[in-house]
């Protein structure tokens, strides 16, 4: 198993300290970046590393900066995308509370990567320590001279902004979140034109995840075929996991690529609490598909997830165990997104509702046999129908855990009783 990267100083007494980040080697890849590269060469290396996106979406970043049009008379922006707001997920909290310089660093080599002035942290409303450990790393990084005008004197300025998130799911969709930072509700705008193209404010704009933008400053400092040969052929690196649920150890894991799931409960999560069988685990945050307890021996990568036709998402891994009620593990995922739902579009604002609805009856005793394929039904029409993912993400949940757990659902509509507790399993 390779080392940790991003973790490595995480547990080291005052490592949030710009001089305790620079004892450890910090700010050298940001002195190495200007004097050593030029812009678009560091682009290549992001692109030859093939880090891919670990916010959800898995996109590797170096294409995406590439994406950027040439010569043209606009400013470009960077948005870190701190607001975290998928279930299950708490791994950009944790670097941005006890080592954001590493994403600060990595804010201000991208920037430079990519022609940009003015770059913005947009941080979840929620996480008020998160935004001002950042905040406290930003003036100390300035003070060092590392933000500002003529950094470390390569001629290059920058200034980075912190943004409060709006406290909603939907402020994590790239979209939204930049209708956020220009003023307006978080609402999710049409796409095409892509951010790269018009983003915030019409202009050319980059958003990359925290842990993302973090693994920059290692690539500069290690080089691309480092980067690349960790991990697994077309998913790079590592990756933070977060565990949650019905896990002995809970908590965030920085792994290789591709480490098994197996491995990720039973070796490193410590196996399920009070040795009970395994249920189901949903592997990338709450909107992928679920898996059952026979599906775990897969590489947590982009790849091999995708294949069993479930997805790595954003790594949050949720353990169940054989006392978890699918059907009401599902009603609270559901209520959640009727809850985050905007409204701007139908089959969202309307599907989100109605699922949680049939779910609620089915747990009152209330539900008929026809319900599954109903709930089924709403959620296949939901499934691509929508302006941003919020309504895949409300609806795959349900389309899986159907398929896996039918026999659950069923029970239910024929007057059975709920098969385990009626309790999701956050602890
Ligand atoms: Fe809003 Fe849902 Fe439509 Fe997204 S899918 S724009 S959250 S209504």
């Amino acid at each position: 198993m390779a080392e940790k990267i991003l973790f490595k100083y995480i547990d080291y007494p005052d490592q949030h300290k710009i001089d305790v980040y620079m004892k450890n080697g910090g700010y050298t890849a940001l002195s190495k970046a200007l004097k050593e590269f030029k812009p678009e060469e560091l682009v290549e290396m992001v692109k030859k590393t093939n880090l891919r996106g670990r916010g959800g979406a898995g996109f590797p970043a170096g294409v995406k900066w590439s994406f950027l049009p040439k010569g043209i008379n606009k400013p470009t922006y960077l948005i870190i995308n701190a607001d975290e707001s998928e279930p299950g997920t708490f791994k950009d909290r944790q670097l941005m509370e006890y080592d954001p310089h590493q994403m600060i660093e990595g804010t201000i080599i991208t920037s430079y990567a990519i022609n940009c002035h003015t770059a913005f942290v947009y941080i979840r409303g929620e996480f008020t320590y998160c935004a001002e450990q950042t905040e406290k790393a930003i003036n100390e990084a300035r003070e060092k001279g590392f933000i500002g005008k003529n950094i470390l004197g390569s001629g290059f300025d920058l200034d980075i902004h912190i943004f409060r998130g709006g406290g909603a799911y939907i402020c994590g969709e790239e979209t939204s979140l930049m209708e956020s930072i220009e003023g307006w509700r978080a609402m999710s705008r049409q796409k095409p034109p892509f951010p790269a193209v018009e983003g915030l404010w019409g202009c050319p704009t980059i958003i990359n995840n925290v842990e993302t933008i973090s693994n920059i400053p290692h690539i500069v400092n290690n080089g691309a075929d480092w980067f690349a040969s960790i991990g697994t052929e077309k998913s790079t690196g590592t990756k933070i996991y977060c565990l949650s649920g019905h896990i002995n150890r809970p908590g965030n894991y920085e792994l290789e690529m591709g480490v098994t799931l197996r491995e990720l409960i039973y070796e490193y999560g410590g196996g399920i609490i009070d040795d009970k069988p395994l249920k189901a685990v949903i592997p990338g945050g709450s909107s992928v598909p679920i898996l059952k307890a026979d599906e775990i021996d897969i590489n947590m990568d982009f790849e091999s997830l995708a294949e069993k036709g479930s997805m790595l998402g954003s790594a949050g891994v949720i353990v169940m165990h054989d006392g978890a009620c699918m059907v009401a593990a599902l009603q609270k995922l559901t209520k959640f997104y009727e809850h985050e739902s905007c409204g701007k579009c139908s089959p969202c604002r309307e599907g989100t509702n109605w699922m949680d609805k049939i779910l609620k009856r089915m747990l009152n005793g209330e539900g008929k046999p026809e319900d599954v394929d109903l709930l089924f039904d709403v959620a296949k029409n939901i499934m691509g129908n929508t302006v941003c993912p919020l309504g895949d993400a409300a609806a795959m949940p349900v389309m899986s855990f159907i398929e896996k757990f039918r026999d659950e659902f069923e029970n239910l509509c024929n007057g059975g009783k709920p098969k385990g507790t009626i309790k999701f399993p956050f602890r």
